[in-house]
Order: structure tokens, then sequence, then C-alpha cells
């Protein structure tokens, strides 16, 4: 087996049950992909989506593409043919794009809720108080072509492993509090996805159901 798919296997005897890897194959090229696919490797995480698109036509077709990057809202139209879960909802305006594009293909787009608890202002996503005043409001249940089934969220990059908890567990809190309150009935809000090559441990331990691995089973990027 190659190293790739050690590092797969490794993770899938690791990650607790209730937990699912994202291998974040952003950057790398269909090979290494392909390496991990025949380790069992099913969900592929990706943060652009001209490289969906790509790798969409190159892959097996039962491989999951999950949207991870910053999404733009002209460029929703060209990801929600192939795409399984889009992580990275920040806006209601980005949620009724993509409402509008699923229910012109005839189909219902998965999405989560980015989160932004990192102390760096350079990530994208709602305050959890702009989080729940958007759930609140109404306006999701309008949408019958996209179905919110979490958050997702990323912690400061820093060395401090308490203030890193501290942030997955605001994550963790306002998911809980929107899956008490207006996602009650909608038992498809089960996903909490945080945790990468670095800080995964944490986040699981404070309750991620998906976590997004890149660099520690694909190596570094070359941008
Ligand atoms: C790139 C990326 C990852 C993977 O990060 P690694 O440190 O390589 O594991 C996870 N989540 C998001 C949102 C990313 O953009």
């Amino acid at each position: 087996m190659t190293e790739i798919g050690k590092k797969i296997r490794e993770y899938c005897d690791e990650l607790p049950q209730g937990v699912r890897l994202v291998a974040v194959s952003k950057f790398h090229p269909v090979e290494a992909i392909l390496e991990a696919y025949d380790a069992g490797q099913r969900i592929f995480g990706e943060s652009r989506v001209q490289e969906i698109q790509v790798k969409h036509r190159e892959m097996p077709e039962d491989v999951q593409w999950h949207f991870i990057g910053h999404l733009q809202t002209n460029k929703v139209r060209q990801l929600v043919p192939y795409v399984t879960l889009i992580h990275s909802v920040d806006s209601l305006r980005l949620l009724e794009c993509v409402d509008g594009e699923a229910r012109r293909i005839g189909r219902t787009v998965d999405v989560l809720l980015q989160l932004h608890v990192a102390r760096e202002t350079t990530k994208f996503g709602l305050t959890p108080e702009e989080c729940v005043a958007l759930a609140e409001s109404g306006a999701i249940e309008r949408l019958a072509n996209v179905r919110v089934c979490g958050v997702m969220g990323m912690a400061t990059n820093t060395d401090d492993e308490r203030a890193i908890r501290a942030e997955f567990r605001q994550i963790r809190h306002t998911f809980d509090e929107l899956r008490r309150g207006c996602f009650a009935g909608a038992p498809w809000f089960a996903e909490v996805s945080m945790g990468m090559s670095d800080d995964y441990r944490i986040a699981i331990e404070e309750g991620s159901t998906l976590v997004r691995i890149g660099t520690s089973i694909f190596g570094e990027r070359s941008y």
C-alpha cells in the first residue's frame, strides 16, 4: 500500500464511531486522490470550484465531493451539480443562491453553516449570534432545495491548546443550541465539521462529527 493509502487506513482505525474523515485533496493531483480512494476513502474536500469540476470528471462516480472553501455566489451554478455537501455557507444570500440553483436542476443540496469563532479576522463565517438569528428568522424553512445539516468552523491557528479547545467548544455549543431550538424537528441537522491536521484530536474531544484533514494525508500543498 502507498504512503497515502496507509494514512487513510490509520485514520480509519483511529477515528471513533460517529466521526467521518473528509480527506482534503485541494491542490493535489488525481493520482494522489486515487491512492486514497483505493484505500477505501470516498469523501474528499476541495476549496476551488474549478478543481472539483476537473477532478469529478477524472475520478470514479461514487466519490463524494465536499466543498470547504469560500464560496462566491457567481460560482454556485458550476458547483451545485457535483457537490455532496457545502461546508462553507455564511450568508442568507448564499443559501438562497444555492437553493435556486438546486431547484433549477431538480435536486436538494446539503449544506453547513460556517461559524466564525477564531481570532483571525481573515476567516469567513457567521458569528454564533448571527447564525442563531438567521436560523430563528424562519428564512431557512422557506428554502425547499437546501437542507441545513449542521455547522462548520475553524479554530485560530495557534499552539495554545486551551484557546483552540474553547473555540471548538463554542462551535459545538452553537450547534447544540440550534439543534434544541429551530432544528429540533430536523433529524438531518447532525453534523459538526471541525478539526484539521493539527487540531483534529481536540476537535473530536469537543464533539466533531467530520474532520477535514489534508496535509497529514497528502503532504504539503504547493500553491
Ligand atoms: C485546507 C483546509 C483544511 C485542511 O487543512 P490541513 O491543515 O491541510 O489538514 C481543512 N479545512 C479547511 C476549511 C481548509 O481550507
